[in-house]
This record gives C-alpha cells, sequence and structure tokens, in this order.
C-alpha cells in the first residue's frame, strides 16, 4: 500500500465511505471551474459532514504531511479551487456541511455552515424577515464559506460592503487540526486583534472556515431600478454623484455597461430582451432600495432623472413598471460573465481604481490596447460605484491571441491600474492567476507582511498551496 492508499483508507474511517470519492468519473466535476479553465487531479475529494470531521481530516494530513485544497462551489475564477494537476493534493469539499445553525432576529445575525449555498442563507434570511444582502450571478451555485474565503464582492456593495463587511464571527479549523471558535455575533469586539479578518479573503490558504455568523439588515418595504443611456463613463459619474446626494444609502446599486456587453448576451442567452430602445455606448442599471415603498422609490426616481435632464445631463432612461421588469434588467446583468464565456478568447481583468479614475483608466487603457492589438473589441461591465470593473476585452471575431499576448496586455492594464493607485484584484482574489503579478504590484514589506503570516499559520505549507503565493516563494521566503 502506497502512503497516499494509506492515507485514504484513514480518511474513510474519518468520513465514512458516504463522504469520500475516489473514482475519477465521479471526482471530475470536483476538479474543474466553472469555466472549465483549471482542471486539475486529485487523489481523492473528502467530504466532511461536521467540523469534528473537517478537524481529524486536517489533522491527519498535517500527520502525513498531505496537501489539501479547500473548496466550496467551485465558482471562483482563479483557479483557486481545483487541485494541481500532480495528483499530489486531496480536495476537502464543504458541501456536506449545509445547515442553517441558528438566527437571531434581535441581534439580526445568523449562523451558518460553511458549505451553505447562498441563495439558501439569502432565502433563510428572508423567511426571517431580513436581508442577507451578498448576491451575484453564482448566487445559486456558490457557498458562504467561498464567500468569506475570496471577501466577495458583487452588486450591493456600494450599500452594504463587500462580505468583511458582513461577518462578525468565524469557526475555523487550522492547518494543524486545532478548531477555533469564534463564532460571536459581536458588533463591538476591541478584545485585540481581529483574528477573523485575516481568514476572509484568504482563499484557504491560511484555515478552513467551517462555519459563519453572518449580519443581517431590515428587508426593504420597496425598490425602483432604472436603465440610463450614457454618453461615457465620465458621464455615469456624473449621475452616480446626483444619485448618492439625493438617495445616500437607499442608492443600492449603480453598474455600468458597455454596449458590446448587451450585443454578446443577447446573441448567446435566449430571451434576454434589448436594455433600450436608444442604442447608446454605455448604460447604466441602477437601483434604489428602502424602507420606502414601492411607489414613492419609484417616483423620486423619476424626479431626480428629470431634476438631472433639467440640469443639462442628457440622459435617455427608463424605469422598471413591475417586479418581473427589474428581474429582467438584473438578468441581463447576471448573465453578461456567461455570455462572455461564449464569445471566444477574451483577456479578463477584475480591477478597481479610486471611482473618480474610472475615466481616466478607461481612455487610457483603450488607447493603449489598441495599438497593442489592433481591432480588440472592448468588453467593460462591472461595479462602478465601487471603482470595481471587470475590464475583460474579447479578441477580434475568430481571432486566437498570438504568443505573448495575454502577458502584454495585462502588463498594460495591470501598470496603468498601479498608477492610479488601484488594485489588480477588485473582488476576486489572486488564486493562481494573478499571483506572479502579486509579487509585482505588491510592496516588498506588505508581501513579507502577507509571507509572514503564512509561515505562521501553516509552516508546512499544506493549505491550498500553489495559491496566492508560489510554493517557491513561500519555500524561499523568511530566509535571511
Ligand atoms: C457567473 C459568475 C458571476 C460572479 N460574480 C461575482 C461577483 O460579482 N463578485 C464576486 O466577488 N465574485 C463573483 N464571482 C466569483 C465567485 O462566484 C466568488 O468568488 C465566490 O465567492 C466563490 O465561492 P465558491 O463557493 O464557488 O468558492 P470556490 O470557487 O469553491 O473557492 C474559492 C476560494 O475559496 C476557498 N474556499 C472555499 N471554501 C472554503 C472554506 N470553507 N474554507 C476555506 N477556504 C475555502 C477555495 O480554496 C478557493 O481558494 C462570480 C462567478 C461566476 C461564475
Amino acid at each position: 500500500m502506497t502512503a497516499i492508499d494509506s492515507v485514504i483508507e484513514k480518511l474513510r474511517t474519518i468520513v465514512g465511505d458516504g463522504g469520500l470519492i475516489v473514482d475519477p468519473t465521479q471526482m471530475q466535476p470536483y476538479l474543474q471551474s466553472w469555466r472549465d479553465n483549471w482542471i486539475g487531479k486529485s487523489p481523492a475529494v473528502v467530504r466532511p459532514a461536521s467540523t469534528g470531521q473537517v478537524a481529524a481530516v486536517v489533522k491527519l494530513c498535517a500527520d502525513t504531511g498531505t496537501r489539501i485544497v479547500p473548496q466550496g462551489g467551485r465558482t471562483g475564477v482563479t483557479g483557486a479551487s481545483q487541485p494541481h494537476g500532480d495528483s499530489s493534493e486531496i480536495v476537502l469539499s464543504l458541501e456536506r456541511m449545509n445547515r442553517i445553525r441558528s438566527l437571531d432576529l434581535d441581534n439580526d445575525t445568523l449562523t451558518a455552515e460553511a458549505g451553505c449555498i447562498l441563495e439558501e442563507v439569502r432565502a433563510a434570511a428572508q423567511n426571517a424577515g431580513r436581508l442577507f444582502p451578498l448576491s451575484f450571478g453564482s448566487v445559486g451555485s456558490c457557498q458562504i464559506g467561498g464567500n468569506i474565503s475570496t471577501n466577495a464582492g458583487g452588486v450591493n456593495v456600494i450599500r452594504y460592503g463587500s462580505t468583511r463587511n458582513l461577518i462578525t464571527g468565524l469557526e475555523v479549523v487550522l492547518p494543524d487540526g486545532r478548531i477555533w471558535d469564534g463564532l460571536r455575533s459581536l458588533r463591538k469586539d476591541n478584545a485585540g486583534y481581529d483574528m477573523k479578518q485575516i481568514f476572509i479573503g484568504a482563499e484557504g490558504t491560511l484555515g478552513i472556515v467551517t462555519a459563519a455568523v453572518v449580519r443581517l439588515f431590515p428587508y426593504p418595504r420597496g425598490s425602483a431600478m432604472a436603465v440610463l443611456a450614457v454618453s461615457s463613463p465620465a458621464h455615469a459619474l456624473g449621475w452616480l454623484r446626483r444619485l448618492k446626494a439625493r438617495f445616500a444609502e437607499e442608492l443600492t446599486s449603480f453598474e455600468l455597461i458597455q454596449r458590446l456587453c448587451i450585443e454578446v448576451t443577447r446573441k448567446h442567452i435566449p430571451g434576454i430582451p434589448e436594455i433600450l430602445a436608444e442604442v447608446a455606448p454605455w448604460y447604466v442599471l441602477v437601483e434604489v432600495s428602502g424602507q420606502d415603498d414601492d411607489f414613492s422609490l419609484k417616483s423620486a426616481l423619476e424626479q431626480e432623472l428629470e431634476a438631472g435632464f433639467s440640469a443639462g445631463e442628457a440622459v435617455n432612461a427608463t424605469i422598471a413598471e413591475s417586479r418581473q421588469q427589474e428581474q429582467s434588467m438584473w438578468r441581463l446583468r447576471e448573465s453578461i460573465p456567461e455570455a462572455h464565456k461564449s464569445e471566444g478568447a477574451s483577456f479578463k481583468h477584475d480591477i478597481s481604481v479610486p471611482i473618480t479614475m474610472i475615466p481616466e483608466f478607461l481612455t487610457r487603457v483603450e488607447s493603449e490596447l489598441a495599438r497593442a492589438i489592433p481591432n480588440l473589441r472592448m468588453f467593460t461591465f462591472g461595479h462602478v460605484g465601487d471603482g470595481n470593473l471587470h475590464f475583460n476585452p474579447l479578441m477580434p471575431a475568430g481571432v486566437e491571441p498570438g504568443r505573448g499576448d495575454l502577458q502584454r496586455v495585462n502588463t498594460i492594464v495591470h501598470d496603468i491600474v498601479a498608477s492610479l493607485g488601484g488594485s489588480i484584484s477588485a473582488e476576486h482574489g489572486i488564486g493562481r492567476l494573478r499571483r506572479e503579478e502579486l509579487v509585482k504590484y505588491k510592496s516588498a514589506v506588505e508581501l513579507d507582511m502577507m509571507l509572514t503570516l503564512k509561515r505562521a499559520f501553516d509552516p508546512m505549507n499544506l493549505l491550498n498551496p500553489g495559491k496566492i503565493f508560489t510554493d517557491e516563494l513561500v519555500r524561499n521566503s523568511g530566509r535571511s
């Protein structure tokens, strides 16, 4: 019996036959990502059903030097939840840990196990008359543990913040197998370092999240939505300023969409209607919601659009007349990534810059890219109210990228981002996709602080190795 066979047999005694997959065909879905661009190999997928089982699995791995890839819903887009191709890592899926443990309505918190699907957490909150505001296109497949580990953002960050702002406590299995019970539901807690924040956005490299306490909000009584046709990103920012001033916290989404995104989405996704009768270079999807009713919010939105129009901010807009129309607007927005995937070769970036810098970023990047690769098709959308764009230009139809194009495009985009004080990863994380660039764009001091944490928590580099940092970087770090 080989060493890994012996580990697998011990895993079986911990999680039982139902918690272990070794058949290559059954393992397949766990080895690939949503976009199919990350595909790995593994000797086993282990699916513990309790925190105790996770701890026992991790302890066994620590004792035997076995590497682990923690896995949620596999919707991450940076190759962080797939094993490498050498079959050296087991996959630890949290999917069987999917219970809502408790709900405290006076405290406005809910405790969920890491494997709960985001949509189910939202539904549990809604059934109790509360809102859990985290939401985006993969809501029906991603897990709360994955959301925490990527510090996911989405369409409501402008009002509620990203996942980091939505968590009051965590339960985590550390790389040596100890359980940290940090399931606090406190609004205020300054008793030393805030350890939960270390694990949020850590992409499974510091510990395995097994449960979390999430913050809930009053469920909005009303909402209103509009689509605005705008001439440029600067024009969109003018509207952002105006709507923020009028609606403050009631402005819950402000999404920018380039024209080509609409055309590609309508081409690949059946049943998507035209966004507006008027064809414009850019559109903005606006949602306001809060404790006012639909009618009041809709009237206020109408008034504000008219006021802007009178002040010379030319706009062609439509306000959703029904919930169904609102849903149809959201469906269009949420279908863009899926349609983009079907349209062929592209270069993807998830960048953020200070909101004020969005127009300058787009002007500079589009002009430099036009010189580097003629006829690139600009495909930009995103959470512009947070300064976050998915800048994903498509190759000309039928043309494949040449050798070196990917690196050339990434360098142009990310150098401009860095020069504007931005980030090369706004909400998707680093994974394997951006780990070389992380070294380029983080200062030596910041990188050293990150690697010091990694070594302190996971000295044997067993948890999600090769993600965020290369193995080599971790191995060589800390040597004077
Ligand atoms: C159509 C579509 C739209 C999307 N839109 C957005 C968006 O608007 N905003 C956004 O932020 N993201 C978006 N994403 C990306 C993705 O959905 C999020 O990153 C999501 O949070 C990942 O959750 P997951 O459960 O699928 O995690 P996975 O992909 O399984 O894992 C992601 C990372 O978390 C780690 N991990 C997973 N579970 C745990 C755990 N319990 N403990 C420790 N580590 C763990 C993994 O090792 C990996 O590093 C989108 C993806 C798709 C496919």
